[in-house]
């Protein structure tokens, strides 16, 4: 289970102080997943610096890309924005829950008979066919409905959206007016790569088409498409990676603060003899006498498998007692070998913490790691963790200081 261990209240009658209360709670759990909320505001407001004077929203899909979209919602919409990008409608319930102003678009589109699901929660659909466009023109002119939707148009994912010649077919529609379309915006392909071919072209094709949607925003940039410069920007840019410490410039330095720390207790330590091997398949070879530490982390907790070390591979490194430590053998389940050699005798016990991600271990090079990109490194995040906030906006469960 998740907890948000730091937005629950010590309970009044607590022999303990809060901060022990949080001790007790948290010595159950084997991961404590750390989600810094000032961090993920600070990169909102950097990002929205750096596209103004285009409008900063926030993309909260997929539990706000693992690091929860209640929390996250509150926080970012503390701190000005107004306008929020969720996958389903699902997650637009939850998004609208913590966000009783903005305005909430959902990527997914318009699934069949689901307008009153988004009329009653006020969320706008994100149309990428035509189809949906009629339907949820049916919807709107039976029930009353105008709330607004964005269109979608796709300039060369062939994911979703309209086509281009599909998207000129409305100009007359919105050349009459009143036509409910609140936004019209594309997705770049490899905003990730500056010198992709294919960002300036896509720019070309989502300038022409969206100067047609005379007073619609237009949107095209997500978290690296902000970087590709004040062309990209448009009207709105969409930021997700970014918010939550992803380099959105993979090419260089990262420019935002790092927003997840994890820690995974160590639940034995022992002694492996030199030629002995440790872990399934006895893929890594004990080369001296080695001092092991097992953390009780592994691959349902969303720590990749692929980041095993084995002979003649080294896999991930972890944070003990502050120096990087090699893993040793497969990473299984729910646990990974350590090789705690090199540190002074009893520097690391039964029950302390290391550190996976955090302390200079960034997402980014995990994933490197992981054979992947940060965002599946943090939505695989696992929920055996207990979740701790910090910052962000105060809870309103938080009792008034008696
Ligand atoms: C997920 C998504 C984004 C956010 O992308 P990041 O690379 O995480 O910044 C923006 N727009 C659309 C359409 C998306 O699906």
């Amino acid at each position: 289970m998740t907890t948000a261990l730091t937005a629950k209240p010590a309970s009044t009658n607590s022999l303990l102080s809060p901060e022990a209360d949080q001790a007790s709670a948290l010595a159950a759990y084997n991961g404590i997943l750390t989600i810094d909320l000032d961090a993920i505001v600070a990169n909102w407001r950097k990002l929205e610096k750096t596209a103004m004077p285009a409008e900063c929203s926030a993309v909260i899909k997929a539990n706000a890309y693992g690091c929860g979209i209640e929390p996250v919602a509150r926080a970012l919409a503390g701190a000005g924005c107004k306008t929020f990008f969720v996958a389903t409608l699902d997650e637009a319930r939850a998004a609208r829950a913590a966000l009783p102003q903005a305005a909430i678009y959902v990527l997914s589109g318009f699934l069949q008979n689901t307008g009153e699901a988004y009329a009653k929660i006020d969320c706008r659909p994100v149309i990428g066919e035509l189809n949906e466009l009629a339907e949820w023109d049916v919807f709107c002119r039976r029930s009353g409905w105008s709330g607004g939707a964005a269109i979608h148009i796709d300039t060369g994912m062939n994911r979703l959206g309209l086509t281009v010649l599909e998207a000129q077919g409305l100009i007359p529609r919105i050349n009459a007016g009143d036509h409910g379309i609140t936004l019209v915006m594309s997705h770049l392909v490899s905003g990730e790569q500056l010198n992709s071919p294919v960002n300036a072209r896509q720019l070309a094709a989502f300038r022409q088409i969206a100067s047609f949607f005379t007073g619609v925003p237009a949107s095209l940039a997500n978290s690296s498409g902000i970087y590709l410069g004040a062309p990209f920007q448009f009207d709105l840019v969409r930021p997700g990676a970014a918010l939550y410490g992803i380099n959105p410039t993979p090419e260089a330095d990262n420019p935002m603060q790092p927003v997840v720390d994890l820690k995974a207790r160590i639940i034995q330590i022992r002694n492996v003899e030199r030629g002995e091997t440790v872990g399934y398949g006895g893929t890594w070879t004990a080369r001296r006498p080695t001092r092991l530490a097992v953390v009780a982390a592994g691959y349902a907790d969303g720590y990749f498998r692929a980041a095993s070390a084995n002979d003649g591979t080294r896999g991930a490194e972890v944070i003990v007692a502050g120096k990087r430590c090699p893993l040793a053998g497969r990473v299984s389940m729910d646990l990974i070998g350590v090789d705690i050699t090199d540190l002074p005798p009893n520097a690391a016990r039964r029950g302390h913490m290391v550190t996976l991600i955090g302390e200079g271990i960034t997402v980014d090079e995990l994933a490197h790691h992981f054979g992947t990109i940060g965002y599946e490194v943090l939505t695989s995040l696992g929920r055996r963790f207990a979740r701790v906030y910090k910052g962000g906006v105060p809870s309103e469960a938080a009792p008034s200081p008696a």
